[in-house]
């Protein structure tokens, strides 16, 4: 119990920060988790963005190539030169195929020539740095904060510009977007260009529409049947199911829409991106001379095909890289999946490429997602493994600091016990011995019996402090290792009839009958030790015999020889050995009761001492409770066959 001081503040001090790093860990081997899909995120849009820049280059590259290509004659046989257009003084001259001619009157004729207005696009954050560094903060916001987002979309849409949800709902940014959102994501504002082209240029700014998806591409093959009420009530639920059955991303590509005449005013060439029936064209223009123009539809099967050619391989071991068009569908799909292929509306990762590919995307997809939770698992259980190890070792080291530092203690608390034992010990036979001695001394007892009586009183306390004595120096020999002891064949039965007539007066003074008889056998013993060293085995256990005696007087003491073994036997009618320390009782400082007012005083050596000799004699003290009450304890040692007793000295010595 006095120990659980030093525990505590070692369990404090080591395991509480142990069993807290423990937790830290267990918490990080959840997150490694997520790392494995964070470190993977990150590689594809890496990846992505890479693949975007390329392509933005190339569109540029493109651009160039074809402002070039304008000033030489038959553009130069630039294969990315469709149906190519003069327009100069209110005529315009076209020159190639008659269905493809037929086709471009439909989609820019009234744009050329008369005014109409067609959406141009831009990025948001183009749109709206024009003016302001609060407009430009908010703008570098865009990625991070949904709100940001909702302000810049309906800033940009107040000022007339149309915005978009994007074609895919990329995997990541929906997890990034849900746990920044707290609250449900806003719907996005979807002017509708398609209502737009039908209804006029105001109509972008006021009406909430959205680009074609496939139910409402229904809906727009289906209008011609229906009124326009109709019409815009069913558009109206088509938007709704779209916006309920996905979660929608807002394209950062937002269009106004500009005539031709105020496109040339901003530049003097460009590409403008159109939707037309037969999906997504790219008109390329030049100013040749006031009010003279050249340009060419773009060959979108030869554009596909130079972005085919740019893109990294479609396929690798983790992931499938492709571009979405404008429809959604890839324009390289890898031809061999290794299972089924990816669903291409919700990619891992997705970037839009740029402006002039209006809802145009880079997207990746993992090629085997469930390889990615199998390493997320692995990584999670290598982690569990680790804090189990590192738990399993630290529980272990600190089980056995623990025992280590109960035993030192309680050693430590002995040898206190001891110290005070054995000073009262010294004390008590000292003041009597004092005490008789100043009685005689000062002549006043004249009783010439009472006088002998103080003698022997004073002569038996000494007997008693040298045998305390003896079993302090006996131990201090024994712990700094000075174990030598000389031998001589010795009489079992003699030395112990001599140790017990030496007590005997003593014993039989304190009131007790002590019987010494030899027990299975009168045949005489002969063992080999060190006399003096076998006698103090005897006076302990006698000694312990008086002590613990009780109310009884009664003390037997047999000797003999069982098998090849001498025997003594001490026997006494006392208190007995409490259950549980038969052993324990011969460890050093170990006593039946350690408080300084114990009935019977003493250090806890005797026995340890008393085994120790024998032991070293290669035989040994043992206890056992006696029949009828009390305890018997046996010394064992050795017996020498044709021992002579004579008691000559010997000079083998034993460790
Ligand atoms: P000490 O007698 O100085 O305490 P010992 O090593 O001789 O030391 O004995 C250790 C303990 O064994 C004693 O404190 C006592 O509890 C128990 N013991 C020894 N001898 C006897 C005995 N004859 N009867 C009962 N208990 C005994």
């Amino acid at each position: 119990m006095r120990y659980y001081a030093p525990i505590t503040v070692f369990l404090l001090a080591v395991l509480a920060p142990c069993i807290a790093m423990s937790v830290l860990a267990l918490r990080a081997a959840e997150r490694e988790a997520m790392y494995v899909e964070r470190r993977m995120e990150t590689a594809l849009l890496a990846e992505v963005d890479l693949t975007c820049a390329g392509l933005s280059q190339l569109m540029a590259d493109i651009l160039e190539s074809l402002r070039r290509s304008a000033l030489e004659p038959e553009w130069g046989g630039n294969p990315l030169a469709g149906v190519r257009f003069t327009l100069s003084a209110g005529r315009l001259d076209l020159s190639g195929g008659s269905d493809e001619t037929a086709a471009f009157r439909d989609n820019f004729e009234e744009f050329l020539l008369q005014g109409e207005s067609l959406p141009t696009y831009e990025l948001v954050t183009r749109a709206y740095r024009t003016s302001g560094i609060m407009r430009q903060r908010e703008g570098a916001l865009l990625e991070t904060d949904p709100l940001a987002e909702d302000r810049i979309f309906g800033r940009a849409e107040s000022e007339g510009f149309v915005t978009y949800p994007r074609n895919v709902a990329p995997q990541k940014t929906s997890q990034a977007r849900s746990s920044l959102n707290a609250s449900p994501a806003p719907t996005p504002p979807a002017p509708n260009p398609l209502a737009a082209r039908m209804s006029g240029p105001e109509a972008g700014g006021t009406s909430r529409a959205i680009l074609p998806e496939s139910p409402l591409q229904d809906m727009e093959s289906a209008q011609p049947n229906e009124s326009p009420a109709e019409f815009e009530e069913a558009l109206y639920d088509a938007m709704v199911d779209i916006f309920d059955s996905q979660p929608t991303f807002r394209s950062k590509t937002v269009s106004k829409r500009r005539s031709f005449s105020e496109l040339v005013s901003e530049a003097p060439f460009g590409l403008l991106p159109n939707v037309t029936d037969y999906g997504l064209e790219l008109l390329f223009w030049a100013k040749t001379g006031q009010g003279r123009y050249t340009g060419c539809a773009l060959r979108m099967d030869v554009l596909r095909d130079l972005i085919a050619d740019t893109m990294p391989d479609v396929i690798s071991d983790a992931r499938i890289l492709t571009v979405l068009d404008y429809s959604g569908e890839p324009i390289v799909a890898p031809t061999l999946f290794p299972a089924a292929a990816p669903d291409w509306a919700s990619p891992f990762v997705a970037r839009e490429i740029s402006p002039l590919l209006p809802r145009w995307e880079v997207g990746a997809w993992l090629t085997d997602p469930s390889s990615l939770e199998s390493r997320a698992n692995f990584a999670r259980l290598f982690a569990w493994i680790q804090v189990a190890v590192l738990g399993s070792v630290i529980l272990a080291g600190s089980v056995v600091v623990i025992r280590m530092m109960s035993y030192e203690m309680r050693i430590a608390s002995q040898k206190t016990t001891f110290v005070a034992n054995v000073s009262h010990e010294l004390k008590t036979p000292l003041t009597s011995i004092r005490l008789y001695a100043e009685l005689l001394a000062s002549g006043r007892q004249t009783d010439e019996e009472r006088r002998r009586e103080y003698l022997r009183t004073m002569i038996s306390e000494a007997e008693r402090l040298s045998n305390l004595v003896d079993n302090v120096l006996t131990f201090s020999k024994r712990e700094s290792g000075r174990k030598n002891i000389k031998t001589e064949l010795i009489s079992l039965a003699d030395l112990t009839a001599e140790t017990v007539s030496q007590i005997e007066p003593h014993l039989e003074k304190l009131g007790f009958s002590v019987r010494c008889a030899p027990g299975n056998s009168t045949e005489k013993s002969f063992v080999r030790g060190d006399r003096e060293a076998l006698k103090q085995i005897l006076v302990n256990l006698l000694s312990n015999a008086e002590k613990y005696s009780g109310a009884s007087r009664e003390i037997n003491v047999e000797f003999g020889h069982a098998g090849r073994s001498a025997v003594v036997r001490v026997m006494d009618r006392g208190i007995g050995v409490p259950p549980g320390m038969s052993e324990k009782i011969f460890h050093e400082f170990v006593r039946g009761d350690d408080s300084l007012s114990a009935p019977a005083g003493g250090a806890g050596l005797g026995l340890s001492i008393a085994r120790d000799i024998a032991r070293r004699h290669g035989g040994d003290v043992t206890f056992s409770p006696r029949n009828g009450g009390g305890s018997v304890f046996s010394l064992t040692l050795p017996l020498v066959i044709g021992g002579t007793g004579d008691g000559r000295q010997d000079s083998d010595s034993r460790g």
